[in-house]
């Protein structure tokens, strides 16, 4: 039995709050996964552990975490634009970025650094740098834990959105992704018009880059915004951007002419959750051993010794503030345990 009973997740997630799960198993292939779950009896849930890095755990969890720990990266095959690239689900999602580069593999280059493994990448759609992860996505490959069998997604299955897909939502911690196959390209059309990447070139003085170039660009503007895990715990951006109706967006501008927007369809607009945190003062905001980070307010930290709950209620603070100040309720990126 390769079950450990009363397990302290806390080193294995980004926050590194204390979260204590009643059953904890590793995976490397889809046999040992099979074979654990038909040992696993009396766990009346589970869920995939990928990097840890999108989880808050709020309370002791009474069921079984497996954490997913598939290697292997294979070239599936290419035509004349694209390279096939199937990565599985343990693989370090940074890692599989730089291994894309090294191969000269374009499309992903500004998803560099972003925490977790490929396993967990489809699941909130991840992005950053106006690209997301639907963009190069051709098929994922999935357990389904109940049914006992593999299903793979296309991308028209997957019911891609912003931050969001049907992993969390039909599928919610039914499935174990087991791989992710992208499909890359031999031509990289580069995306060096959002937020500061131009920039980033030109103080780097590279004036014709390729995709090297702009994941180092990446790298640079993250390491100088969002704190390192390693030595400030956190989950990246805790609430998503909200998307208010267009007449709630002007009547809001009446009263903050400056409140910046994006593009979200024809009577929908985007507003930036970390300017209306910050707009309302909670920006650099310590509360015990947790608070919303002083460079980048969509983040909260854990300064050592915050329990999942601290940060939980401070965030439930936040989300009525907001509410109050604007009439917006924010949602929760970060999954709650
Ligand atoms: C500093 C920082 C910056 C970040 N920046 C970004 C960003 O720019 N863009 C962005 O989109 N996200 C960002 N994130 C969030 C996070 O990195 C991503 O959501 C990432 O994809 C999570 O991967 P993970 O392996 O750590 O998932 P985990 O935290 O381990 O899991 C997240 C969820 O996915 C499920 N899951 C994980 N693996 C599997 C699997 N193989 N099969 C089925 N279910 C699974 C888990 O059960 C859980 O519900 C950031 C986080 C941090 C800490």
């Amino acid at each position: 039995m390769n079950i450990q009973t009363n397990y302290n997740l806390q080193p294995l997630t980004s926050f590194g709050v204390p979260a204590l799960v009643k059953g904890f198993a590793t995976f490397d292939s889809l046999d040992s996964l099979q074979e654990l779950l038909a040992e696993a009896t009396g766990y009346s849930q589970s869920l995939i552990l990928g990097g840890g890095s999108n989880m808050l755990f709020t309370k002791p969890y009474d069921g079984l975490v497996l954490h997913n720990q598939i290697k292997g990266i294979q070239l599936l095959e290419e035509d004349d634009e694209h390279y096939y690239v199937q990565a599985n689900a343990g693989e370090n999602w940074h890692a599989f970025v730089q291994y894309c580069i090294a191969h000269n593999y374009a499309g992903i280059e500004n998803l560099s650094l972003i925490p977790g493994n490929v396993g967990a990448s489809p699941i909130q759609n991840i992005g950053a740098y106006g690209v997301e992860i639907k963009d190069v996505l051709h098929e994922v490959t999935a357990w389904h834990l109940q049914d006992k069998c593999l299903l793979h997604f296309a991308v028209a299955d997957c019911a891609f959105g912003y931050r969001e897909s049907i992993f969390k939502s039909q599928y919610k911690q039914q499935l174990a992704i087991v791989s992710v196959t992208f499909r890359l390209n031999k031509k990289a059309t580069l995306h060096t018009s959002y937020g500061a990447i131009a920039a980033e070139l030109e103080q780097m003085g590279v004036h014709n880059p390729g995709i090297r170039e702009v994941s180092e660009a990446v790298i640079r503007i993250r390491q100088s915004k969002l704190p390192d895990p390693v030595v400030l715990g956190n989950a990246g951006s805790f609430f998503k951007n909200p998307v208010i109706e267009k007449s709630h967006y002007q009547q809001l501008q009446q009263s903050f002419a400056n409140i910046p927007d994006y593009a979200a369809g024809e009577s929908h607009t985007k507003v930036p959750a970390g300017w209306l945190i910050e707009q309302a003062g909670w920006k650099g905001h310590r509360q015990g051993q947790c608070g919303v980070h002083s460079k980048q307010a969509l983040v909260l930290v854990n300064y050592g010794g915050a329990s999942g709950a601290d940060i939980f209620q401070l965030s439930q603070q936040i989300i009525d503030d907001i509410q109050q100040k604007f009439g917006i309720e924010l949602e929760r990126e970060v999954n709650i345990f």
